[in-house]
């Protein structure tokens, strides 16, 4: 792979490429963020859309999105924005660093780029929250340039294409290599680099599907040696992951006089960071004894623990939260955070899980 000349590769690579290009055209997902044509794609749309797709599917975050722009319409507007507004404008999508560093990433473009996206990937890697899949995707996708954007559905694609039986991820950097080679040539190359990798992304995502890949339908079915070997959808292997270990906390739902509830807003570093939460314990592997989480408490009260657990799954381990309600003997706490009635919990901006907990404690505390 990548040896002979361009010319070679691009004789070589012409029929698998005029056969994806074709599918594309009829058969890829249009979305939000995406131009069709000789449309140029707005760096500032394809950034935010790669930003909300890390770790998150397209039919969640295509609300997002739209929501997004319509508050924020430029990298400018966003830039100026205070960051608990993009944090709220975010909650429920999850990876809350996501959307810090988004804010940072704004506001070093506006100050430090001139408004201006920088357009190759090694620029681009630079700026806050863009790794190198999010740097290649965005100079590819946005700037036509030459970059190798493979995230899982591409991965997924080449290792069938190829037959590649190394597990990952000790196989990621052979299934990279292979992607290079399948780029088209060179810069007299008729499939543009942006629609070869939406192209790429589109197959892994609708029919090289990880369970049942769609092979009769697929473009690049002659020459797949997964296919032909009879093991596609058994690829990519998967070396196993050692298990997540559960932590436990309790969160206080606390009333106060006025039937209103206490949140409070978590610090910036950190998990949630930023998020609003009911005030909350630590999170450990160890189970917590009575006395630690009424010390923990951000008020004195008479605490029920309520029946059950809110769990949930963050990526490096699961969490068991209980809920624990009490009632305020005053309003004091309120320097301690923020008493929302309870007709407006609905509308405000929780992270999922707090979503949960406040679900629970709706439910459980009669
Ligand atoms: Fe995937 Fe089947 Fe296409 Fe090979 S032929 S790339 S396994 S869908």
């Amino acid at each position: 792979m990548g040896k002979g000349t361009t010319q070679d590769r691009r004789k070589a690579q012409a029929p698998r490429h005029d056969r994806l290009r074709a599918w594309y055209d009829r058969y890829g997902r249009d979305l939000p963020w995406r131009v069709r044509g000789a449309e140029r794609p707005d760096p500032y749309r394809v950034w935010l859309s790669e930003i909300m797709l890390q770790q998150t599917t397209v039919p969640t975050v295509g609300p997002y999105f739209r929501a997004f722009l319509q508050r924020w319409p430029t990298v400018a507007d966003l830039a100026t924005a205070p960051v608990e507004a993009v944090l709220d404008a975010w909650a429920g999508l999850g990876y809350y660093a996501r959307a810090r560093n988004m804010h940072r990433c704004a506001q070093v473009i506006c100050c430090d780029f001139a408004g201006i996206f920088p357009d190759d990937e090694a620029r681009l890697r630079e700026l806050p929250g863009i790794g190198p899949y999010t740097a290649a995707a965005i100079a590819a996708i946005a700037f036509g340039r030459r970059a190798n954007v493979v995230d899982g559905n591409v991965e997924r694609v080449v290792a069938r294409l190829f037959a590649v039986e190394t597990p990952l991820p000790v196989a990621k950097a052979q299934v990279r290599e292979l992607a290079a080679g399948l780029l088209p040539a060179g810069p007299a190359a008729d499939f543009r680099y942006g629609d070869f990798a939406q192209a790429m992304m589109d197959l892994g995502a609708t029919v090289c599907l990880p369970r049942g890949p769609r092979c009769d339908v697929c473009p690049l079915a002659e020459g797949c040696a997964g296919r032909t070997a009879g093991i596609a959808e058994t690829l990519p292997r998967q070396a196993a992951k050692a298990p997540r270990p559960t932590r436990r906390g309790v969160a206080f739902w606390i009333e106060g006089p006025d039937g209103a509830i206490l949140l409070r807003r978590r610090p910036r570093r950190g998990l949630l960071g930023g998020m609003l939460e009911l005030p909350s314990t630590d999170w450990r592997e160890t189970d917590w004894l009575l006395a630690e989480a009424r010390a923990a408490a951000p008020v004195r009260a008479e605490w029920r623990p309520l029946p059950g657990v809110v769990r949930h799954t963050f990526t490096h381990f699961h969490l068991e939260l209980a809920v624990w309600a009490g009632t305020a003997a005053s309003g004091g706490a309120a320097g301690a955070g923020l008493w929302v009635r309870r007709d407006e919990l609905d509308d405000l901006a929780l992270p999922t899980l707090m979503r949960k907990a406040v679900a629970h404690a709706l439910v459980t505390d009669n």
